[in-house]
């Protein structure tokens, strides 16, 4: 995208193409019920909600639709946050902790039943994820969160080595947390597959338009573009980590985590049907993590933490073949075909935020790699409030302030730096 083959590697090849065209810069002067900065689920997901529900959405997108993290990630369609269920009561208190536990929870079927209304072709698989398990440590982790989820009647298994290597096609796991609830999507193609759905339903989108500046004018927002500007009632803030020009709040609460992915080319059937026979989605349960899938053409999907400037790019990719052939023997002699990579915006708490920025202002930030699902839900509960139908009490979250994340840039280089480190030692 935008000619950078280290941004959307994969999934910018083999996502169905949004024509430039269905998607204009903004020219001249324009009105609507909501301006929304940011073409990611969270603003695509708001623009369709509020479409349906007979607003006039328009949406300012700097780059394509897609171009943040909503068209870089690795697709795997989660239920919860990191934090563990029994944690949430505790950060977000008795009321907002479990309403938010209930809500992600649920938010992998409200995606699947979203993409099967709008008949949407994004390689939507509902096998459920693994949690993959790395020594005692890692399984005793992931048996306290099965009994967590078990608890509230989550449909989580914990599988044991033997199921878990059976499942995965490889891999010396301790175990793993086979969450049925989730699975995977094509990341990009269901952000634009959002995009068109939010167009068909009336909203407006415009691509290669930022928001380059965001005034209160006589009650209304207007936000200014280099050729337009949109007047509305209501603003809607979903830039996440990748927030530029505007809002730099949003970008200085979170510390930006560098995540790549390589896929391979498509493996030769035979060596396709011994990995993850099921379909899951998988990662693992290391600090600094790996995560894989295969993709509907059985490109087997390979991930982890790192930058993929020079000279990480080097470091990491031979890492990642190291890890991949140490997982999987049977891929020996295969390597990468494609690469990508975004940042992952991450807040102190591992929980998101919502903020309001001024009267009939909203914002959603800090999915902490957790976006697809959360992303869509947000986005429309964010429709709902501004639609009349969800008073700010009712929303998922309370609200928040901002609050720059400390030493942000130095943890940044941290995890640049140790992810490098890392890689270059492990895995011979
Ligand atoms: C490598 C990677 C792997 C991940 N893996 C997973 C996963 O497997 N599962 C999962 O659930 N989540 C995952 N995530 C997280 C998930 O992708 C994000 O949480 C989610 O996409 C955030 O969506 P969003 O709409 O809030 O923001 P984004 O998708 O980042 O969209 C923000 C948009 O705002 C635009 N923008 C910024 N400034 C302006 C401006 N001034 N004017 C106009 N537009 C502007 C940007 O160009 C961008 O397109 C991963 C993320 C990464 C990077």
């Amino acid at each position: 995208m935008l000619n950078d083959p280290r941004s959307h590697g994969l999934w910018q090849e083999t996502a169905p193409a949004l024509a430039l065209a269905d998607t204009p810069p903004l020219t001249g002067p324009a009105e609507a019920d909501c301006v929304i900065v940011g073409a990611g689920y969270t603003g695509l997901s708001a623009a369709l909600h509020l479409a349906e529900a007979g607003l006039r959405a328009v949406v300012l997108e700097a780059a394509e639709v897609g171009f943040g993290a909503s068209g870089r990630n690795v697709g795997l369609v989660n239920a919860g946050m990191w934090t563990l269920p029994d944690q949430m009561p505790k950060a977000l208190g008795p009321l907002y902790g479990p309403r938010l536990l209930e809500l992600l929870g649920s938010a992998p079927a409200e995606v699947f039943a979203l993409i099967a209304r709008h008949g949407i072709a994004c390689e939507a698989v509902r096998n459920g994820t693994l949690h993959c398990g790395v020594g005692a440590a890692g399984l005793a982790e992931l048996t306290e969160r099965a009994r967590q989820w078990r608890a509230r009647g989550a449909p989580v298994e914990l599988l044991d080595a033997a199921e878990a290597y059976h499942r995965i096609g490889g891999g010396s796991y301790a175990g793993a947390l086979w969450d049925r609830r989730a699975g995977t999507v094509q990341p990009l193609a269901y952000a634009r597959a959002l995009a068109r759905a939010a167009m068909a339903a009336g909203a407006a989108i415009h691509a290669r338009s930022p928001a380059t500046g965001i005034v209160r004018e006589g009650g209304d927002w207007v936000a200014r573009s280099p050729s337009g500007q949109v007047r509305a009632k209501w603003l809607v803030l979903a830039t996440d980590v990748y927030t530029r020009q505007v809002a730099a709040g949003l970008r200085r609460e979170q510390v930006g985590l560098p995540y790549f992915n390589m896929a391979t080319p498509p493996l030769p059937p035979e060596i396709r049907a011994t990995i993850l026979p099921g379909g899951e989605g998988c990662w693992d349960t290391r600090q600094v993590l790996s995560s894989f899938r295969l993709d509907a053409a059985g490109r087997l999907v390979f991930g982890s933490v790192g930058q993929l400037a020079t000279p990480d790019f080097a470091v990491h990719r031979a890492w990642a073949l190291r890890a991949m052939h140490r997982i999987f023997p049977q891929l020996r002699g295969i390597g990468f075909a494609t690469h990508w990579f975004g940042w992952i915006g991450m807040t102190g708490d591992h929980l998101p935020r919502l903020h309001l920025p001024g009267e009939n202002a909203i914002a959603m930030a800090g999915y902490n790699g957790r976006g697809i699902a959360p992303g869509t839900v947000f986005g429309k509960a964010i429709a709902a409030h501004v639609a009349g139908d969800l008073p700010l009490e009712a929303m998922p979250l309370p609200v928040s302030r901002l609050a720059p994340a400390p030493l942000r840039r130095g943890r940044e280089l941290v995890f640049r730096a140790g992810a490098m480190a890392l890689h270059l030692l492990s895995d011979h």
